[in-house]
């Protein structure tokens, strides 16, 4: 009988692909990438998101010959919905702004479409995207029913007051809110939005729609409908993530040395986590440079200076005394750590960082961030034997949380922070052993990439099999 690409029992002699080794199969995914390239052009951060899966999975089209006859790979590459719109508002002096929208609609087989909304200047259609497919496979990966999707702006936040952030997220939902519902796409927040503008944006929806729909939105403040420890859970399932890695070679936190950066809602709660943990966290950054604090970071000083007044982390060094410096431009990676984990943004950790990370011994590098390492500083740490945990794995926990404040929300309950950070670090445990266990599975011991992209994969292309072409 000839094999459908409908079945998941399709026979493994029945099509050409079914044959190939795994090094052909990758290769027999060559003409998708060209694909991904010509339909998508100029969408660099895209196209690598997009490779690296690729290279991972020419195994598990070995094993899962259904997975490429139905062509699920090819069509997760393409989203479901892509939107654009305008985004017009009035600014403090009256002058008419007008920004760009978008709501990339990845893929709906595991759940409503689910990712954050980014606000800054450089955001376009190449970064919503790599952010949209990557979050296909960090929401498989913590097991629970949650699509891929991500949205955001070219609006700069900074400098603008709240009256103005006010009417940009109002205006901005104005046109989004027609694409959003509970059961259909959630978005919450990532760079430039945190709990002010998911108020701003949750405030606009209900009044649109006149519906207190809790779960449309997460990231909410904890008094109306918010998950305790949504706010940590980004950068606390960071650290839990890595020390599952360092376990594994029978390492703990407790005295290491850890390089962060970032000082926004990841990197806060990173270092929380690490310093609760016993590690010492001597560096953090911004846009403008970094900080090394050879005595460990006042918490209680950066959360009051980017928290509170909305500062730089420059003000840090000339409050903090004689134990820190600030030191401009790039470079946060020449100082020597046990531990590094970058929590600020795609592409911010180069080949020359990582050989300098090398040379000063790192053990483990997690990415709290999303897609900070180049593909050549992931291949060079890899090389030297660090353990290095992607971002899909990593990172996952601040998505875990939010379907946990779905959760709450269905059930109109509302849970302990103690009983969440509970679930949170069961859940990091989970992501953090599949990866483990699908890189043993398919001869890559230790490689948490492989791992983290054919397990995600895998509980995506299941649901995709069984739920037809569409
Ligand atoms: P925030 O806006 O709270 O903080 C971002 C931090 O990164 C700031 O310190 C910012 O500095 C710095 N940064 C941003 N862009 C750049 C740049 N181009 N160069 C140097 N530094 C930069 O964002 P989050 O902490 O929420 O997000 C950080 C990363 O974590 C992103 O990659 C995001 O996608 C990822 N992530 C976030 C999740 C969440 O729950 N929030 C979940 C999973 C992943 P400055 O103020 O100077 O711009």
């Amino acid at each position: 009988m000839a094999s459908s690409p409908l079945s998941s029992h399709s026979s493994r002699s029945s099509r050409s692909s079914v044959d190939l080794s795994s090094e052909a199969q990758t290769r027999a995914l060559e003409p998708l990438y060209t694909q991904v390239l010509n339909r998508n052009p100029g969408e660099a951060e895209f196209h690598q998101a997009v490779r690296e899966v690729l290279d991972s999975l020419g195994p598990v089209f070995t094993q899962r010959p259904e997975f490429a006859d139905a062509k699920i790979i090819e069509r997760i590459c393409e989203p479901e919905r892509q939107l654009i719109f305008r985004v017009p508002w009035v600014d403090d002096s009256g002058e008419v702004q007008v920004n760009r929208g978008f709501r990339i609609e990845f893929n709906s087989a595991l759940g409503p479409f689910k990712g954050g909304l980014r606000f800054h200047p450089s955001v376009n259609l190449g970064i919503v995207k790599f952010l949209g497919f990557e979050q296909i496979f960090k929401n498989a990966l913590t097991g629970m029913p949650l699509g891929g999707g991500k949205g955001g702006s070219d609006f700069d936040p900074k400098n603008r007051s709240d009256a103005e952030i006010m009417r940009f997220c109002q205006s901005l939902m104005t046109e989004l809110h027609r694409h959003l519902g509970e059961y259909t796409d959630v978005p919450a927040g990532d760079i430039g939005v945190g709990q002010r503008e998911i108020g701003y944006l949750f405030g606009q929806y209900k009044r649109i729609t006149n519906r207190y729909e809790s779960g449309v939105l997460t990231g909410k403040g904890t008094g109306w409908g918010g998950a305790q420890a949504r706010t940590e859970a980004t950068g606390y399932g960071c650290v839990l993530f890595t020390r599952q890695m360092l376990q594994t070679f029978g390492e703990d936190f407790e005295g290491q040395r850890v390089a962060v950066s970032g000082s926004g809602n990841v990197a806060v709660y990173a270092i929380e986590k690490a310093q609760q943990l016993g590690a010492t966290v001597v560096t953090c950054s911004d846009s403008d440079g970094f900080i090394v604090d050879e005595k460990g970071i006042d918490l209680d000083l950066l959360k009051q200076i980017k928290n509170v007044e909305r500062g730089r982390v420059a003000e840090y060094a000339e409050r903090r005394g004689t134990s820190a410096r600030f030191i401009a431009g790039s470079g946060v990676w020449q100082v020597p750590c046990d531990v590094a984990l970058p929590c600020a943004t795609q592409n911010e950790l180069y080949e020359t960082d990582a050989l300098a990370l090398v040379r000063n011994g790192v053990k483990a590098v997690a990415e709290g961030a999303n897609m900070p390492t180049t593909p050549e500083g992931v291949r060079v740490l890899q090389k030297a034997g660090v353990a290095f945990g992607p971002g899909k794995a990593a990172n996952a926990g601040g998505v875990a949380t939010s379907a946990l404040e779905m959760q709450q929300n269905a059930s109109r309950d509302s849970w302990s922070f103690e009983y969440t950070e509970e679930r949170l670090a069961e859940i990091m445990r989970h992501i953090h052993d599949a990866c483990h266990e699908t890189a043993e599975r398919y001869g890559q011991p230790g490689n948490y990439v492989t791992g983290a992209n054919i397990a995600g994969f895998e509980r995506v292309a299941e649901a995709m099999l069984a739920q037809g072409v569409i």
